[in-house]
This record gives structure tokens, sequence and C-alpha cells, in this order.
């Protein structure tokens, strides 16, 4: 029997039109890169996105075709974000980080037919232009006076939109439509495409939404320095508008003094983004002397969070939340928010639990297998790999028939390639992902845990801890650092420090300072290009 309710199809466009209508104070500031501060109510982004929808059908998009971005966090590419989904077309965000080989692969993969860029990005694009595909539009997200001179056939966004009426006829799609394309950085081989549907968008928003509730509120202002350009940045544009949080969009300029100053004129009360990101901040933070006014939350992810760093804001009164997820998972599947008896734990087993990678959202599951592909226990203990499967989970990749034979286990699971035991309590937490584990005399050994330790040394900028072949033990751990100041650290003292956690066969072999660690294009450490800089490394004692 089935029971007898309406059933509407998700719609990402319905976020927007339901934002205008109930939400109508709230909306975007954004850090131009004409150079100014942009202010628009989530209604005049709706009115927008329905000009720039006729601008695109007047260009020939039409339903199933990619549209593609190169930009910064801004106000126009959450516009692109809505009309382009909106009119069933699909919104392609590229990352400018990725290698121009890279980027032009991804064009030519996805077969985008308009590519929408930053003012930034025109010399990039200039650069490439010889390569390009035949027939792809470019357009330049800035007004008429801004255009800049170049070789290329250039369009205006705002030329698109000039005129245009600002309702559009938005088709009613099918909830599985795909909505947005976002390709994996893929430190192996070619990018894979992850391919979004309206159905997976929306419901990701609302458990992102719900969970995460102490950013997300009405009347909450999210720094989002996570990039569109990459993994939706962690669903917020979705999530921001339905729950009448605004959104401040910070543009190109990432550095602490500058995301410390918006965040102080803007009155933010919660900030998501990379541990990297969150160092710098750290850092202004501490020359003041004092957090930007307001400041509530700080929502840290896409790779482990040091305890230090949790500790250092959590002392100042910021709440941290510790999310963990990937391109594939839309992107969140775990949020480290504490349940009501949970906050009433010691403050350091509060700390313990913050540094893990926190619960399920709604509609994630979760298992861990061992090399037979057996279950194993959730007990806290039993390392193997994680799986997970979910509405917002992809199912293969697009247009890649051999990664996708390759995404799920026979019981339909997704392989994250991660490495992770679970708790009792449902923490997830994340050892390392598995070609960064290090195989030590048959036993495994987390960076994770390694470097989480020694970030907590105060002359300790940052650090990295990779696996260096062994005659003997075929891998031991090397520890690299960036030293915080002239006073370096010895390795025998971060022996020390380690000692209280960690096993005596655990310590690293050696360490070795680096000016700064190589990152990859989502503003991860690069193990991949660490390991690849200290390939033929000989541990003291290897001979
Ligand atoms: P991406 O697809 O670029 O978002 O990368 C996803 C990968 O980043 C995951 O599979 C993890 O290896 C890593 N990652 C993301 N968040 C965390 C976290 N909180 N702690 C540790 N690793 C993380």
């Amino acid at each position: 029997m089935f029971g007898m309710m309406m059933n509407q199809p998700l719609s990402i466009i319905e976020i927007l039109r339901y934002a205008s209508d109930a939400h109508p104070g709230a909306g975007l500031v954004s850090v131009r890169t004409e150079g100014d501060l942009h202010r628009e109510t989530y209604a005049e982004a709706y009115a927008r996105a329905a000009q720039l929808a006729h601008g695109l059908r007047k260009l020939g998009i039409g339903p199933g075709d990619r549209v593609a971005t190169l930009a910064w966090n801004g106000y126009r590419h959450f516009e692109i974000y809505y009309g382009v989904s909106g009119m069933g077309a699909v919104c392609h965000t590229i990352n400018p980080r990725l290698s121009a080989e890279q980027m032009l692969y991804i064009i030519g993969h996805a077969e985008d037919r308009l590519l929408c860029v930053d003012l930034t990005f025109v010399p990039l694009i200039e650069a490439l232009a010889d390569s390009l595909p035949e027939g792809l539009k470019l357009a330049v997200l800035t007004d008429r006076a801004h255009m800049p001179d170049s070789p290329l056939d250039l369009l205006c966004y705002e030329e698109l939109l000039d005129g245009e009426p600002t309702t559009f006829d938005w088709p009613i799609l099918d909830e599985q439509s795909a909505a947005a394309l976002c390709y994996t950085s893929g430190t192996t081989g070619n990018p894979k495409g992850a391919l979004y549907s309206h159905r997976s968008t929306v419901l990701h928003a609302l458990s992102v939404a719900v969970t995460i509730s102490k950013s997300l509120y009405e009347g909450a202002r999210i720094l989002p320095v996570v990039p569109l350009f990459h993994v939706n940045a962690w669903g917020l544009p979705y999530a921001a508008p339905i729950t009448g949080a605004s959104l401040i969009m910070p543009g190109p300029k990432l550095d602490g003094a500058s995301l410390f100053d918006l965040m102080e004129a803007e009155g933010v009360t919660s900030a998501w983004g990379v541990p990297t990101v969150w160092m710098g901040l750290r850092s202004e933070i501490d020359a003041r002397g004092r957090n930007p006014s307001g400041f509530e939350q700080v929502v840290v992810g896409g790779s482990a969070a040091p305890r230090s760093m949790i500790e250092g804001f959590e002392k100042s009164g910021v709440d941290v939340c510790h999310a963990w997820g990937m391109t594939e998972m839309s992107p969140v599947g775990t949020h480290g928010q504490l349940s009501a008896p949970m906050k009433e734990l010691p403050w350091d087993e509060q700390m313990r639990l913050k540094s893990l990678q926190g619960r399920r959202l709604f509609g994630v599951e979760m298992k861990i297998v061992d090399e037979q592909g057996q279950n194993l226990p959730h007990d806290g203990t039993a390392v193997g790999e994680l799986f997970v499967r979910g509405n917002t989970v992809v199912s293969g990749y697009f247009n890649n028939s051999e990664a996708t034979a390759n995404a799920l286990d026979s019981e339909g699971w997704f392989g994250t390639g991660d490495v992770a035991t679970i708790s009792a309590n449902g923490f997830l937490s994340i050892q390392d992902r598995s070609k960064d584990l290090i195989k030590s005399g048959g036993e495994w050994i987390s960076s994770i845990d390694l470097e989480n330790i020694v970030m907590s040394c105060p002359k300790v900028a940052s650090c990295a801890v990779i696996a260096v072949a062994h005659p003997k033990w075929d891998e031991r751990p090397l520890l690299v650092v960036v030293p915080k100041g002239e006073d370096r650290p010895t390795l025998e003292e971060l022996h020390e420090l380690l000692l209280h956690s960690v096993a005596k066969w655990q310590l690293p072999d050696a360490m070795e300072f680096v000016e700064e660690l190589p990152l990859t294009a989502t503003g991860k450490v690069s193990k991949l290009r660490l390991r690849q800089r200290f390939e033929g490394y000989r541990m003291p004692d290897a001979g």
C-alpha cells in the first residue's frame, strides 16, 4: 500500500525560491575581484538566476549541457549554481589550482559548452587558449566596464543578464537529473567526475543544515572559505539559504589578516574551511590577541584537524566542528558536534572526541572491512577500510565505465580509500588514506596520529609523516617538519612528546626540516610529492 502524499521532485532552484520568500533579509556579501564589496539578497539572487537562465538559453545552452566555472567564492558564482541547475543544465565547477593538463582534461572530458571565469583567471585561459576545445564559449564574470583587453572572444556575464526578465519558467525536472559536476583531485591517474543530482544535493543540504545547526540558523553569517570551485563548498550554497543564514563570500583573499578583517566587519558567526586556512587565521588571532567579534564556530575538514588547533579555538570560546567527507559524498559524511551528554564530559575528553572525525550524517551509512572484505566491529580499535552508502554517495563516475566498475563492492558500498576505526558511540577516526599508511614489520602506523601530536609542539609550524622504504621493516616513518622559528625542535624532544600517546616502535626514525610542505589543489599536504622528494631516503639504521 502506498501513502497518499504529494510527490514533488526535489529541486535545487526550489531552495532559492524558498529563501527569497522565507528569508528575504538574508543573502550574500561578496568580496569582488573588481576590488569592492557587493551585497545581494537571496530574492535578488533568485531574480538574477532567472536572468542568467534566459541569457544562457540565448547562447544555446539547454538541459544536460555542462556550464563550467573557474571562479572564487562570490555572488555570480552562486547565481550560476542556481541558474544553471535550475534550467536543467549541469554546473561544472573547476578547481583553478589543478595543473593545466588536468584542467584541459576535465574540460574536454566534461564536454563543457561554456566556461565562466573570474577576472583573475583570464590570463590562465589565455595561456590555455590554443588547447581549449573548439566551440567552447567563454564568459568573464564581470561588467562591461571591467572587461579585460584580450585576444580571446570573451562574453561579458553582466551583459548576458542585462535586460532579461527576472522570472523564468523553471522546468519541472526529474529529481534524479544531473545538477552539478565536480572532479576529484586525481593525485594518481586522471580526475574522475562525481555527478550530483537535484535529489542528492537537496538531501545533502538538509542533512548538513539539521546536523551542523550551531552554524546554520536564521540570521547566522557564514564565511565559506571552502571553495565553491570544489565539492560545492561543503553544501553551504544550498544549506545556508534553506536555514536563512547569509553567506559572506571572501573572494580571492584568503590570508589570515584579510579573513579576520572581513569577519570583523561583517559579524561572521561561523567559518568553514580546511586546516591550512585556519592556521593563518589562528596566527592572526594570536597577533591581535582576540577573536573577530561574534565568532561562534569554526567548521574544519578536508584533512585532519590537529588537536592543538582545536584546543586553540576552543580555549578562546570558539566551538570547533570537525567534519569528514569527500568529493564522492557531496561531500560531507560526518560532523563533530557533541551531544548534550558529551558536553558534560571533562574538557580533555571533549577535545579527544573533537579531534576524531565525528559521527555520520543522517543518510550516510558506514562500515569498515578487513583485507578479505569481512566486516569489522565498531569498537574503536579494529582498523579497516572505510566503505559508505547512502543517497548522497556516488554510484559511479561520469562517463568512466572503468572507474565506475571498481567504485562499489558487491553489496553496493563505495570504497573511500580511507582507513579508519569506528567507536561504539559512532565516532569515526581516520587513520590515513590507505596509500599513506606506513607498514612497519607487518604493523600499521597512522601518519595522522603522529602528525597530530607533533603539531602540539610550539616549535612546529606544520608537519607531515611519510613512509620511507626500509630493508628490515619494509617501511619506517620519516617526520618532515616546517619549524616555527629559529629554535628548532630536536627529534629526541618530539619522541618524548609522542611517547605519551604512541608505542616506541611507532616513533619516526628520522626528521627533516623543510621551508614549506607541498600542497594539493585542494589545500591538503601532498604526501605523493613529499614521498617523491624523499625517494631513496635512507634511515639512520638502514645500513
Ligand atoms: P576530497 O575528495 O578532495 O574532498 O578528499 C577526500 C579525502 O580527504 C578523504 O577521503 C580523506 O582522506 C580526506 N579527509 C577529508 N576530511 C578529513 C578529515 N577531517 N580528517 C582526515 N582526513 C580527511
